[in-house]
């Protein structure tokens, strides 16, 4: 379960819960016990919050304090249940349910301890035939399953109160390798990376205060560093997400709207959002929608906008983007995600030859 450090269950708790020589009615009580005494002091402390809120608290402060009050209700409820008919645990929560407990709890642990690692897919200029940038990717590989998905855990350590944490650190982390190649390869064009935000992160009210100290101790110049956003980021708290980009745009870092096309934006909207570059969705390639391709490219001529087609898997993805006129690819046909080494690799190649020429065995890479 999700528990902040300063709030995890009591040493008692989950020594009691992991012996098996206690009965399930037991762990109940206990937890009945361990849920009632905390949740008394905070219904008691969110009370007196509610009582003194009108016109103290702005529109965000008083949206938390609905959610925390909705938030201990559900805690409420869950100690009446198990004080009622204090069924074995098990029975409250369905098999898939628990995994997804178990996986929040590991991921806890994974944030902490900076398992979560990136990795890094080729964003490429075909005019120039060259590789112009690289996305950040997170990776997870849990110790005892398979490789999770970010499609899973990101939306994970959103819930659980985590991603500010660990897309702070995964920046950092991107901003790191960066200088690290822009020191290694100066003859190569400006490399840049892309980082995904979460919507959650830009909620943060310090979220572009933390970017800027990033990019200084890393000595990354701010257009070298480039920020996806999912059009659905937009759809809640807009107003607050969009006064975070426009920030981080003052700052000279370049946007990016990502996934365009399968969010709701409104398209009418879309000039005055400060964004600089679209990224087509990929399911546009995958489905040979060139027509949708073809539309979405103009659209972003008409607007001034740079535009990046994802999921390029085959050279006929390829030459029919080209002939749609798209300039930036990204996808498995020039290069899986790779590990650093693996991009350094590509970088020095690209040096010796002056260009890159990317090889079926290359895309099979990672
Ligand atoms: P995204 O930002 O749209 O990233 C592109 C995804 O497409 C990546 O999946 C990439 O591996 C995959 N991809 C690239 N080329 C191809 C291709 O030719 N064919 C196909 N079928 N797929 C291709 P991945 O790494 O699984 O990431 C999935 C999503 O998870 C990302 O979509 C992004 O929304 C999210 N994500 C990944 N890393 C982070 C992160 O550090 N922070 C946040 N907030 N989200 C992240
Ligand atoms: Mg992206
Ligand atoms: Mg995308």
């Amino acid at each position: 379960m999700a528990y902040p450090n300063s709030a995890r269950p009591s040493e008692d708790l989950c020594s009691i819960a992991d012996c098996s020589a206690h009965s399930f009615d037991d762990i109940s009580l206990l937890i009945c016990h361990e849920l009632r005494t905390p949740l008394a002091s905070i219904q008691g402390a969110l009370k007196l919050l509610g009582y003194q809120q009108s016109g103290t608290l702005s529109d965000d402060g008083q949206r938390l304090l609905a959610i925390a009050i909705n938030n201990a209700d559900r805690l409420n409820r869950l100690a009446n249940a198990l004080e009622n008919q204090p069924t074995p645990l098990l029975t409250l929560l369905s098999s898939a349910e628990l995994e997804l407990l178990q996986l929040e709890n590991d991921l806890h642990q994974a944030v902490e301890q900076q398992a979560i690692y990136l990795v890094y897919q080729p964003i490429v200029s075909i005019e120039h035939n060259q590789i112009i940038g690289f996305e950040a990717l997170a990776r997870w590989q849990h110790s005892h399953r398979a490789s999770i998905s970010p499609e899973v855990f990101i939306p994970l350590a959103e819930k659980a109160g985590l991603i500010d944490t660990l897309g702070l650190f995964l920046l950092d982390q991107a901003c790191q390798q960066l200088h690290q190649w822009q020191m290694q390869f100066p003859a190569v064009v400006p490399l840049s990376v892309s980082v995904n935000l979460s919507a959650v992160q830009l909620r943060h009210p310090q979220l572009v205060e933390h970017i800027d100290q990033i990019l200084k101790r890393h000595h990354i110049a701010p257009h070298s560093l480039k920020l996806e956003v999912t059009e659905s980021a937009l759809i809640e708290n807009k107003d607050v997400a969009i006064r975070a980009l426009v920030e981080l745009q003052q700052l000279g870092i370049q946007l990016y709207i990502d996934d365009f096309g399968t969010g709701y934006s409104s398209l009418g909207r879309l000039q005055d959002l400060p964004f600089d570059t679209l990224k087509i969705d990929r399911s546009f390639i995958r489905n040979k929608n060139w027509a949708m391709s073809e539309a979405i490219f103009m659209l972003a001529e008409r607007l001034h906008l740079d535009v990046i087609v994802e999921g390029v898997e085959t050279l006929d993805d390829l030459m029919t983007l080209k002939e749609l006129g798209y300039k930036k690819m990204q996808g498995y046909y020039f290069s899986r995600p790779l590990d650093s080494l693996g991009i350094a690799r590509l970088l020095v190649r690209q040096m010796l030859d002056g260009q890159l020429s990317f090889t079926p065995e290359l895309a099979r890479a990672a």
